[in-house]
């Protein structure tokens, strides 16, 4: 299976609780949390949750 990844935006403003990346087998092994942002507030400030 590919592997996914769970991130939590930092703003304390945000809505937004958690999501959820699923990744292809095409993702390079250096992708990390600083290669995404929240879908909701833009903001590019993610934790990865370790589940
Ligand atoms: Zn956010």
């Amino acid at each position: 299976m590919p592997p996914t990844a769970e991130f939590r935006c930092t703003d304390d403003d945000c809505p937004l609780d958690m999501l959820e990346a699923h990744y292809t087998y095409d993702m390079p092994d250096d992708v990390g949390v600083d290669d995404f942002e929240c879908p909701y507030c833009g903001g590019a400030t993610l934790d990865a949750i370790e589940v």
